[in-house]
């Protein structure tokens, strides 16, 4: 068995609006391994969030491959690939959205074994919601309970039990810790640590905050208007930082100590947009670096070794390589 689960080549989607084509996932190309986790990082617009529902084909590809477990289910019919689709699982933003207002959280937990009549028995099926509610530290007292009736994090376990009731092999997390606060947060970051280990599950992470993936992910994507700027293992990425834009988003993440406090970088510029995009760096009108060149070709991604790619005409230059 290949140690790869998804392997994601040159993939497309775009949109045609009134002015042109939004270029929202732009080319973009990663393999994940079979129990890591996959960060994807960029602000809000930079296509981590259609790149996620691309995979999961909530919405369809213009071109490209998602090669799941070595078949191509961006082209499979939809009727195959939701064969497929209990192996693959979302956890989403808000789970308050997410959830139905008029079930019980044990009939929330229950929907998905239903839908896929993966435990015909009403039981053997309770008994399965009763555990998943354990396996997730959601205390069975809330099984009668409803949405509103618990706090963020509650609600996103019960957001986390509805993934794992098919036994998924991969989960997409959007956003999954951002609508909670800090300490709600360490607590779902540490379950789904906790749920990694145990199952094997393998994770692609989305998240606009560096310092969230920091400590779950084995490698991180970062992502500016649909392209791929920067990928390497994490460590790499908080050590030997190349890209401009990443640096820039690193700047960002606030320091406890002021001996490492480090200097803010504040981009200025315009967004370059993503409708019919010119042949340019798209980073480019807000970095601090560019030249005439940045302006003329859009950079391909250079592999710098060790698994550590980085698109900017620019990169050896800028880090003394
Ligand atoms: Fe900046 Fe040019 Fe590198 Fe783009 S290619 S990140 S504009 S230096």
């Amino acid at each position: 068995m290949s140690d790869v689960l998804l392997e994601v080549k040159n993939l497309k989607k775009y949109y045609n609006v009134s002015s042109g084509v939004l270029h929202a996932v732009d080319d973009v190309s990663f393999n994940l391994n079979r129990g890591e986790t996959l960060g994807i990082v960029g602000e809000s617009g930079c296509g981590k969030s259609t790149l996620g529902k691309t995979i999961l084909r909530l919405v369809n590809p213009t071109s490209g491959e998602v090669n799941f477990e070595g078949q191509n289910i961006a082209s499979m019919d939809l009727k195959e690939f939701n064969k497929m689709r209990p192996q693959i699982q979302m956890i989403f933003q808000d789970p308050m959205s997410a959830l139905n207002p008029r079930m019980s959280i044990k009939q929330q937990i229950e929907e998905p074994l239903l839908i896929y009549n993966l435990i015909p028995d009403k039981t053997e099926r309770a008994n399965r919601v009763l555990e998943l509610m354990d396996t997730v530290g959601l205390a069975r007292r809330y099984a009668e309970m409803y949405p509103h009736e618990l706090d963020g994090g509650r609600r996103q376990r019960i957001g986390i039990a509805r993934g794992l009731a098919l036994n998924p092999k991969l989960i997409v997390c959007d956003e999954p810790v951002s609508a909670l606060d800090v300490l709600i947060q360490a607590q779902i970051l540490n379950l789904l640590q906790d749920l990694q280990k145990e199952k094997g599950l393998t994770y692609m992470f989305i998240t606009h905050d560096l310092s969230v993936v920091k400590h779950i992910s084995n490698n991180i994507c970062v992502m500016y208007l649909g392209q791929i700027v920067e990928m390497c293992p994490t460590k790499e990425l908080f050590e030997k930082t190349l890209h401009p834009y990443t640096k820039a988003l690193l700047s960002a993440i606030p320091v406890p100590s002021l001996k490492n406090r480090r200097e803010r970088i504040l981009l200025k510029g315009e967004l370059t947009s993503p409708i019919n995009p010119e042949d340019k760096c798209r980073f480019a009108p807000r970095c601090l670096y560019a030249t005439e060149q940045c302006f003329k070709t859009c950079p391909s991604l250079q592999d710098m070794g060790g698994g550590h790619v980085v698109a900017c005409h620019r990169v050896k230059e800028l880090n003394n390589l």
